[in-house]
């Protein structure tokens, strides 16, 4: 069972992530996925990697436990480009581009 100081830790991590991801996403000319629920859903586990590891790697891919090739996938990971410009959004769906809709 999570404590409390566990859960206050996470939402704090996720408050400082959700503020950087925002202003990322304003930066680069997109916005972040508007469906809250999906939108949480990554920034705690970015909150619980970066806890655990250290490191915000991405929630939605397999750490090989090598730290330079899991360098790739820390948070903003080197595909969230691409994916962006070709799928419309990163792969965990955090960052969208903006013409594009939820369902994407
Ligand atoms: S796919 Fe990349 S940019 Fe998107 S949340 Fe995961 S690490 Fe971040």
């Amino acid at each position: 069972m999570i404590s409390d100081i566990a859960r206050t830790k996470e939402e704090d991590t996720a408050a400082r992530i959700r503020a950087w991801a925002e202003r990322y996403a304003a930066r680069n000319g997109w916005r972040l996925n508007p469906d809250p629920a999906e939108r949480e859903t990554v920034i705690h586990g970015l909150a619980r990697n970066a806890i655990r590891f250290g490191k915000q790697y991405c929630p939605c891919r397999i750490r090989s436990g090598d730290a330079a090739e899991d360098r790739k996938i820390i948070c903003p990971c080197i595909y969230h480009r691409d994916e962006i410009r070709e799928d419309g959004h990163c792969h965990c769906r955090l960052f969208f581009r903006n013409d594009q809709g939820v369902s994407s």
